[in-house]
């Protein structure tokens, strides 16, 4: 049995593969073709699947929704005007373009002819209490300007060291562990050697992001900013190891919006894997695999029907896998994951809203006044109780008119992934709901009151999406 950890869609999609024993037995009938079944049609499943084809196997994906997609989803809520929009609930930007770029090719297409990216410019928006704002732009001569103009020259220079660091981080582990086919912390040190130390010092393995942050920043608000890259893979700046900043340098490599959404994109990979033969199967959750003697036979779905394999990539959460999910063969494979070893959960809301007092970019961050205590309460299983708040304002993608009246947004509030363990109680995610919209009033940002906002503002603790991450779907 292996595991394969591989990075396909952007950094955040660190892919838990479980590949167990392939085996020529359980070939195609037509085809003679090995066969393999996908458990899982997020963006990670279809990529593989799509792969998978292309390397001339026979692919069945199963999906246990009615819909494709995972994570990468889209909600409908009442527009204010008596109708409905889309909102993407789920991955609002790619980064790593070139991930699926050569995805697309290898499978014979363009990735620019199925889909229409855009490179925004300004990356992030940044607010405070005290009414400082800071935008991080894809031209770093620009955001330099802002921080010597909004916090000075010693902290421009501190901006300097720290995007080489981040850079450097990046180039060290891009070959042999983020595009590699198996990274592995054993694999890095096979590659190196176990003596390498100065690569363990560069990798910066020892420090927290938080802390490597600090000594390039002296201002607290440039230490949340940068720190904050720790949430994009589920982690908390005080506890990641600060290779992670190797996330800040990959946004600099570029972030792109899609038009159409991240609908579009799954519709799109959706239809790749059609044409490369996939055959996609959803409302189908896989139940267990099959395994005899030591060696996969198949995957059986919940409604019974056993589908002949002669590998299985798990594409669903490791966690699910070690929660036994997919029967006790697969979970000897993974093993459990703790609950205190669980990257963060978040409190999402999907809406649209009349906005005033604050500019909006596509990507907005609101900060909180007490990081630190943030993400103790985090860590404590609590909501927090001054959140910093993400917005994706969907409408204001660079180029086109802000909106004239209502717009959709969808904010992110981080949370404590225990929803399987004791869901969170109403009155908890009230008070949270409270706090996120005086988080974005005290930054400047008015939302519309009254009833369209109400109906439209949905929490999800994304336990639906992901039922053994803890996380508490409200919808
Ligand atoms: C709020 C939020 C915002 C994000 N923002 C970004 C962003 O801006 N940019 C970015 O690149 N990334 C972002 N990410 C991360 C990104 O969404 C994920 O990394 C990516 O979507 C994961 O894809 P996946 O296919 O690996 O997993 P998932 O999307 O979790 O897919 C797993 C699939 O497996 C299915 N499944 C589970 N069990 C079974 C079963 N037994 N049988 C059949 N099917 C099963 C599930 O239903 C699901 O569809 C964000 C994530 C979240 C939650």
């Amino acid at each position: 049995m292996h595991k394969v950890c591989q990075s396909r869609i952007g950094d955040y999609a660190v892919l838990v593969q479980t590949i167990i024993d392939p085996l020529p037995t359980a070939r195609s009938a037509e085809t003679s073709r090995p066969r393999v079944v996908v458990v899982g049609g997020g963006l990670g499943g279809l990529a593989a699947a799509v792969d998978l084809a292309g390397a001339g196997l026979a692919v069945t994906l199963v999906e246990r929704h009615p819909w494709l997609g995972g994570k990468a989803r889209a909600v409908t809520v009442p527009d204010g005007r008596g109708g409905v929009v889309s909102v993407d609930a789920g991955p609002t930007v790619l980064t790593l373009r070139g991930v699926l770029d050569s995805l697309f090719r290898d499978a014979g297409a363009t990735l620019d002819e199925r889909l229409a990216l855009r490179p925004a410019q300004v990356l992030a928006r940044h607010a405070w209490t005290d009414g400082a704002r800071l935008d991080l732009h894809a031209d770093p001569a620009r955001t330099r300007a802002e921080i010597v103009e909004v916090f000075g020259e010693a902290e421009a220079r501190g901006f300097d060291r720290h995007l080489a660091a981040c850079r450097a981080i990046y180039e060290e582990v891009r070959d042999d562990f983020i595009f590699a086919p198996r990274p592995t912390l054993l694999g890095l040190a096979r590659t190196h050697g176990l003596g390498d130390l100065g690569r363990v010092a560069r990798i910066d393995v020892h420090r927290t992001v938080w802390r490597a942050v600090g000594a390039h920043f002296q201002d607290p608000r440039l230490r949340q900013l940068f720190a904050r890259y720790a949430t994009y893979t589920g982690g908390s700046p005080f506890q990641t190891p600060a290779t992670l900043n190797l996330v800040s340098h990959v946004e600099q490599l570029g972030v792109w919006t899609v038009a159409g959404g991240m609908a579009a994109l799954v519709g799109a990979l959706a239809d790749l894997a059609g044409q490369r033969g996939v055959e996609l199967r959803t409302s189908s959750p896989a139940r267990a695999l099959r395994v005899e003697g030591g060696r996969v036979r198949g995957v059986e779905l919940e409604a019974g029907e056993l589908l002949p394999a002669d590998a299985v990539v798990a594409n669903m959460d490791a966690g699910a896998i070690g929660k036994g999910l997919l029967g006790p063969q697969a979970q000897a494979a993974v093993g459990p994951v703790p609950v205190a070893r669980r990257s963060l959960s978040a409190l999402t809301f999907a809406m649209t809203a009349t906005t005033a007092g604050f500019p909006l970019a596509y990507h907005n961050v609101f900060f909180g006044d007490d990081y630190q205590g943030e993400f103790q309460q985090i860590r404590q299983g609590r909501l927090p109780l001054d959140p910093t708040v993400y917005a994706c304002a969907q409408d204001r993608v660079e180029g086109t008119h802000p909106p004239a009246a209502a717009e959709r947004l969808f904010l992110i509030v981080n949370a404590p992934a225990r929803g399987d363990q004791a869901p969170l109680p109403d009155v908890e995610v009230d008070r949270c709901t409270h706090a996120t919209m005086a988080r974005l009033s005290r930054c400047g940002l008015q939302l519309s009151s009254g009833a369209g906002r109400a109906a439209a503002c949905r929490a999800c603790t994304w336990r639906g999406a992901a039922p053994t991450r803890g996380r508490a779907c409200r919808w």
